[in-house]
C-alpha cells in the first residue's frame, strides 16, 4: 500500500502532507511551494492551469479564472446569497440537478470537478515528492460543512483518483497536530482565520483523546473580506481624486483587490505602504493613477469591525461549553488571517494568554491531516477523535415543521433510530426528507434531500412499523438505512439515494479527468521553456518586491508592463519560437536592470 496523504483543501490555499514514519511532512509542489493556491483557470481549448500560474492569470482573464471554488461546493444554486454571486468574476449558473456550478465557454463545471483539478495537482506533486504512486488521502472540512457539502468534497477526492479514507474537521486536525507534539492534557482553542472563513473550536485534548467542545464558525468572514475593506477605501480615494466612480469596472476591481490583498501583507510587517496603481483608468482628459499610502491604524481601523467578529464568535463559542477565557490553556492560530497583528493583539488580550506560535498557521491543518492518515496506515498511535456535529440533524413532518432527531453538538458517530408507517392502505413507498440546520421550519434548513423508502409490504395505513436509521458516521457524514418490522420480521427497504452525484456520473467524471494531464499535450521541450519562463517572471516578481522603494517609477512600470506581456504569453502561446523570443527578451530585461541597479541586485534566471 502506497502512502495515505493528508489534504487541507483551503478555500484559497491548499496544502497537502504525509508521515515520514512518526514525522510530518509538507509536500512542496512543482513549483517549489508549501502552498498551492486553490485557483483553476482554464482556457479556450480546455486546457487547464492551477495554483500559482491559475492565480495570476486571475487579472488577465478573470472570467475563466476559479478561485474560492469551496464557498460553493455542495450549494444549491438557490441557496447562494446575492453577495456570494458578487464576489467572483466568473459565471455562476443552475445546474441541471439545481447545485451551484461554474459555466466557462459552452462547458457548465461542478464545483466538485474544479476541486478534483486542485486534488489532482496536489497528489501528482506527493506522487512526484514520494517517487510512488498515491491513491488514498484523508481531506479536512470546515467544522459546520453540512452533509452536502463533505459528500461533494469526498467525491471531489474520487474524480482525483483518490480514494478518500476519511473526511475530518478542520479545527480536529489542527488538534491532532498539538496532541501529536504535546503529551499533556488541555483545553485548547483553535482560532482559524482564513481567505474566506472564519472558524474557532474548543477542544479538550489528552494523549490519546480529541475531543471538541464546541465549534463555531462563519463562512462569509474572511481574509477577502478584509481585502474588500481597502478596496473601498481605495475607491473613495480614487473618487476623491478624479472625481470618478470605478467600482463598476470589473478590471478596476480586480486590480484594485491584488493590491489591497498585497498591502495588506505588507502591513502584517510593515507600518505603512504605498499602494500605486499606473494607468487605472485613461478617459478623454487622460489616463487616471492611484497613488497612496494606507497606514497600519486606517487599515485596521477599517478591519477591526471583522475582527470584532470573530471575537464575538469565541465568546460565544465558550458560553456554549460553558467556560470562561480563562479555562482556556493554549490558543492555536491556523490561517492567513491569523497572522495580522492586530489580530493576533485581540486573541491574546481575549484569553489573556500569550499564544502558541509553535505551529505554522498554514500548515497546522494539513499536517493533522497527515497525522490522521498516518492513525488509518498503523503507523502513529491512536488518537480517539470525539468529534461533533454542527447541525441538528431532523425529518419533514406535518405542517412543513421540522422535527429534530440528532440535536447539534452531538457527538459523532452518533444514531437515532425513528419508527414511521404508512398513511393510505397498501401503500408501498415512504418519503421521508431529511434536513439539517436549526429553524422548526423545515424550509428554512438545509435540505439533505428526499429519501424515498420502497417496496413496503401492503398492508391497511397505519400497520407497517418500518425502523429508520440515522446515522452520522465519523466523517460527519449522514447514512440512512430503513427496515420493515411488521410481524417481527426484518426486511431491509431499499432507499432511492438523494440529490447529489450518482455513482455513476462519479465514474464517468473521474474517467474523464484522469485522462487529464496538466497541458499533457505539449512536448518535453516545450515544457521546460515554460518551466524556465516561468521561473524568470517569478523571479522579476521578486525583484519588483523587494525593490520597489529603490525604483523610479518608469522602471517600476516596465517590469510591471514586462510580467504582464510574459504572463499573457506564457498563457496564451503555445508557439515554440514565440516562447524562445520571450525568454530571451525577458534575459535582456534582466541584464539591463542589472546594469541599471549596479549589477549586484538583478534577478537571477
Ligand atoms: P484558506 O483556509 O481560506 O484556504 P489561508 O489560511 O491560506 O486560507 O489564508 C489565506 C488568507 O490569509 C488570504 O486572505 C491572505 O491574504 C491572508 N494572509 C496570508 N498571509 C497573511 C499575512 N501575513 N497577513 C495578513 N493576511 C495574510
Ligand atoms: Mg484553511
Amino acid at each position: 500500500m502506497g502512502k495515505v496523504i493528508g489534504i487541507d483543501l483551503g478555500t484559497t490555499n491548499s496544502v497537502c502532507a504525509y508521515m515520514d514514519r512518526r514525522d510530518p511532512v509538507v509536500i512542496i509542489n512543482a513549483e517549489g511551494g508549501r502552498v498551492t493556491p486553490s485557483v483553476v483557470g482554464i482556457s479556450k481549448n480546455g486546457e487547464r492551469f492551477v495554483g500559482d500560474i491559475a492565480k495570476r492569470q486571475l487579472l488577465i482573464n478573470p472570467e475563466a479564472t476559479i478561485h474560492s471554488i469551496k464557498r460553493f461546493m455542495g450549494r444549491r444554486y438557490s441557496e447562494l446569497k446575492p453577495h456570494e454571486l458578487e464576489m467572483v468574476q466568473y459565471n455562476l449558473v443552475e445546474t441541471r440537478n439545481g447545485d451551484a456550478g461554474v459555466e466557462i465557454g459552452d462547458r457548465v463545471y461542478l464545483p466538485q470537478e474544479i476541486s478534483a483539478m486542485v486534488l489532482q495537482k496536489l497528489r501528482k506533486s506527493a506522487e512526484d515528492f514520494l517517487g510512488e504512486p498515491v491513491t488514498e488521502a484523508v481531506i479536512t472540512v470546515p467544522a459546520y460543512f453540512t452533509d452536502r457539502q463533505r459528500q461533494a468534497t469526498k467525491d471531489a477526492g474520487t474524480i482525483a483518483g483518490l480514494d478518500v479514507l476519511r473526511i475530518i474537521n478542520e479545527p480536529t486536525a489542527a488538534a491532532l497536530s498539538y496532541v501529536h507534539n504535546r503529551k499533556k492534557s488541555s483545553t485548547i482553542a483553535v482560532y482559524d482565520f482564513g481567505g474566506g472563513t472564519f472558524d474557532i473550536s474548543i477542544l479538550e485534548v489528552d494523549r490519546d483523546l480529541a475531543e471538541v467542545r464546541a465549534t463555531r464558525g462563519n463562512n462569509t468572514l474572511g481574509g477577502a473580506d478584509i481585502d474588500r475593506r481597502i478596496v473601498e477605501w481605495l475607491l473613495g480615494q480614487f473618487q476623491k481624486e478624479h472625481g470618478i466612480d470605478v467600482s463598476e469596472d470589473k478590471l478596476v476591481l480586480q486590480r484594485l483587490r491584488e493590491a489591497a490583498e498585497r498591502a495588506k501583507l505588507e502591513l502584517s510587517s510593515a507600518h505603512e505602504t504605498d499602494i500605486h496603481l499606473p494607468f487605472l483608468l485613461a478617459d478623454a482628459t487622460g489616463p487616471k493613477h492611484l497613488q497612496c499610502s494606507l497606514s497600519r491604524y486606517t487599515f485596521e481601523s477599517l478591519a477591526t469591525p471583522l475582527f470584532d467578529q470573530t471575537l464575538e464568535e469565541c465568546r460565544k463559542a465558550l458560553e456554549e461549553c460553558r467556560l470562561g477565557p480563562e479555562d482556556i490553556d493554549e490558543v492555536i492560530l491556523v490561517g492567513g488571517s491569523s497572522r495580522i497583528p492586530k489580530v493576533q493583539e485581540m486573541v491574546k488580550n481575549l484569553f489573556d494568554r500569550p499564544l502558541n506560535k509553535g505551529f505554522n498557521p498554514d500548515e497546522v491543518v494539513a499536517i493533522g491531516a497527515a497525522i490522521q492518515a498516518g492513525i488509518l496506515e498503523g503507523d502513529v498511535k491512536a488518537v480517539t477523535l470525539l468529534d461533533v456535529t454542527n447541525f441538528s440533524l431532523g425529518i419533514e413532518v406535518e405542517g412543513r415543521r421540522a422535527a429534530k432527531l440528532i440535536p447539534k453538538n452531538t457527538t459523532i458517530p452518533t444514531q437515532k433510530t425513528q419508527l414511521v408507517s404508512t398513511v393510505i392502505d397498501n401503500q408501498r413507498t415512504v418519503k421521508i426528507h431529511v434536513l439539517q440546520g436549526e429553524s422548526p421550519n423545515a424550509r428554512e434548513n438545509v435540505s439533505l434531500g428526499e429519501f424515498e423508502l420502497q417496496g413496503i409490504e401492503p398492508a391497511p395505513r397505519g400497520v407497517p412499523r418500518i425502523q429508520v436509521k440515522f446515522a452520522i458516521d465519523a466523517n460527519g457524514m449522514v447514512q440512512v438505512s430503513a427496515k420493515d418490522t411488521r410481524s417481527g420480521v426484518s426486511n431491509a427497504v431499499s432507499i432511492e439515494a438523494p440529490t447529489g452525484l450518482s455513482q455513476v456520473e462519479i465514474d464517468e467524471l473521474r474517467q474523464e479527468h484522469s485522462n487529464y494531464d496538466e497541458r499533457g499535450d505539449e512536448s518535453d521541450d516545450l515544457k521546460a521553456l515554460r518551466h524556465q519562463i516561468e521561473k524568470q517572471l517569478v523571479s522579476l516578481e521578486g525583484f519588483l518586491r523587494d525593490n520597489r522603494g529603490f525604483l523610479h517609477k518608469k522602471d517600476i512600470f516596465e517590469i510591471e508592463q514586462a510580467l504582464k506581456r510574459g504572463r499573457m504569453a506564457l498563457l496564451k502561446s503555445s508557439d515554440k519560437g514565440n516562447l524562445d523570443d520571450l525568454s530571451l527578451y525577458l534575459a535582456r530585461f534582466f541584464a539591463h536592470l542589472a546594469d541599471k541597479t549596479g549589477g549586484g541586485d538583478a534577478p537571477v534566471h
